[in-house]
């Protein structure tokens, strides 16, 4: 037998978050990865560039790949030897046909693992805080499919004895034959007032919950216009969402919030935000692009000047040595994240400015002497010049040293679909400002505008945009205090 293995994946019901340890470590290691529609977004973001993926799911009005087709190119691939993974919605052997391709690669002799994911019954009721069984209220559950195929109405399903189950039901199905579905389960004994919840997209940032009860959920569902994918769950326990449903009571929940900062900075804004509930919209408007620079010997200054956490990065980069380098020099920072990111190199800041602005800095230096000193300033090519001015003034000798230059990132499609849904717009920077509204990005009337300090917000209102929100403190979570408490703010004032 070659060395090829098959792993039958389940990637979970739509949160990235919710994918195994196991699922990730298959995906950045496999040669091959053949995925479904329902595969949450930015699932395969961590394979290998040369992995070949291929996209083997139905697609609403384009032929779909059929099943045998499947087994066939999962054997194929495993008998030369690949590592592949067959990566599915939700747990591979829950109504995902992964036992199917299980008996074809046993059949073939073709090795092959199972990774159980965490499947979209469970997870859609739990986002919208409905626990499956309680003790006092459902001691069983069943996971349930039906057919949407209109063509075959005679479903496998037995509704006569579902309709007598003693606990709660699952239905894994669209809502087009809900209301068949009800009926059967009513005609079989079930109460027609039996609390029933939809959930569509479940745990997604869009999901949505339709209540009602086993007689009037399929007219409610119709007229919410509820959409595939979508579980039915029935029983008692969906009462009890009325106190449970925690995912509406996050600080950010409902409100899409668009991330203006360069793509590489952007991850540890926005999974802060998700964390408190946010559907977050990458809009990079702009990248950093390192300049090659001859960096002058640290040991020539008494005083060395960051402005940015990308200033600090950059220059370790090009100083190419470690922090000792700078044993001797007094260290200055602007703003809290620059100090913190100079910590990450060994160094604690002599003097860190409280604020987020050259003059800030100056304020903070003012106990030093520095006339007759020599200082570099380390920055991006098209800074300010108050800070080097400033220094100046006060006598000093100053160098300053352009590291890197900010230029435009264009804004894709899926940015500018994302920023015209959003509530809130968050900036950064000046250049975030400036390189939005230059690659055409539109900012929408009805978002709020949320700004990292006062210079961001004078460079937003010369554009003329409204500044809503504006940092106390001016780094990431500063901006994100500010935003929960203008959203708090927001959610209890008068309609
Ligand atoms: N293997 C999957 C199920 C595949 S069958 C799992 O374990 O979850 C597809 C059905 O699953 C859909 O029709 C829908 O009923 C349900 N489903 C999948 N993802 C869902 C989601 N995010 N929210 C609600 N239902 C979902």
């Amino acid at each position: 037998m070659s060395g090829g293995v098959v792993y039958l994946v389940g990637a979970g019901p739509g949160d990235p978050g919710l994918m195994t340890r196991r699922s990730l470590e298959l995906i950045a290691s496999a040669d091959a990865i053949l995925y479904d529609r329902l595969v949450p977004a930015g699932a395969l973001e961590g394979a290998r560039a040369d992995a070949e993926l291929r996209y083997v799911g139905k697609e609403p009005g384009a032929p779909a790949v059929g099943q045998q087709e499947i087994n066939r190119q999962l054997v194929e691939l495993g008998r030369g030897g690949k590592r592949v993974v067959r990566l599915k919605g939700g747990d591979p052997f829950v109504f995902g046909r992964g036992g199917e391709e299980a008996e074809a690669l046993a059949e073939a002799g073709v090795r092959f693992e199972v990774v159980p994911g965490v499947t979209a019954g469970l997870a859609a009721p739990a986002y919208a805080g409905i626990p499956v069984t309680h003790r006092d209220v459902a001691s069983a559950v069943a996971f349930v499919t039906g057919h949407e195929d209109r063509d075959k109405p005679e479903s496998a399903v037995d509704w006569n004895a579902l309709g007598r189950f003693p606990g709660t039901l699952v239905l894994y199905m669209g809502v087009r034959n809900l209301g068949m579905a009800a009926e059967r389960l009513t005609a079989a004994g079930r109460d027609p007032g039996e609390a029933t919840a939809v959930v569509e997209r479940g745990t997604d940032p869009g999901q949505r919950v339709v209540t009602g009860t086993l007689s009037d959920i399929a007219a409610r569902a119709e007229e919410a216009e509820v959409r595939p994918p979508a579980v039915t769950v029935i029983g008692r326990v969906a009462e009890l969402r009325d106190t449970i449903a925690w995912l509406k009571r996050r600080p950010l929940h409902g409100q899409v919030v668009a991330v203006t900062r360069a793509r590489a900075q952007a991850s540890g804004l926005a999974a802060r935000l998700r964390d408190l509930g946010a559907e977050v919209v990458e809009a990079p408007a702009i990248r950093i692009e390192r300049r090659a620079v001859d960096l002058p010997r640290p040991e020539s200054y008494e005083l060395i000047c960051f402005t940015s956490p990308n200033g600090v990065r950059l220059y370790f980069e090009a100083l190419d040595r470690d922090a000792r380098a700078l044993a001797g020099v007094t260290v200055a920072a602007i703003g809290p994240g620059t100090a913190s990111e100079l910590t990450r190199h060994g160094i604690r800041s002599d003097v860190v400015a409280e604020r987020f602005v050259a003059e800030g800095l100056l304020d903070a230096l003012g106990g030093l002497n520095l006339r007759g000193r020599r200082a570099l300033v380390a920055r991006a090519a098209e800074a300010r010049d108050a800070l080097p001015e400033g220094l100046r003034e006060r006598g000093t000798e100053v160098d300053v040293v352009a590291l890197y230059d900010t230029v435009a990132e264009p804004l894709d499609h899926a940015a500018r679909e994302g920023l015209a849904r959003a509530t809130y717009v968050t900036f950064t920077s000046s250049s975030t400002v400036r390189f939005l509204l230059e690659s055409g990005g539109r900012v929408p009337e009805s978002a709020r505008i949320a700004s990292i300090g006062p210079v961001t917000s004078a460079t937003a209102r010369e554009h003329g945009l409204p500044v809503h929100v504006e940092a106390e403190r001016h780094d990431v979570e500063g901006l994100i205090q500010a935003l929960t408490d203008d959203a708090a703010a927001r959610r209890v004032a008068p309609a």
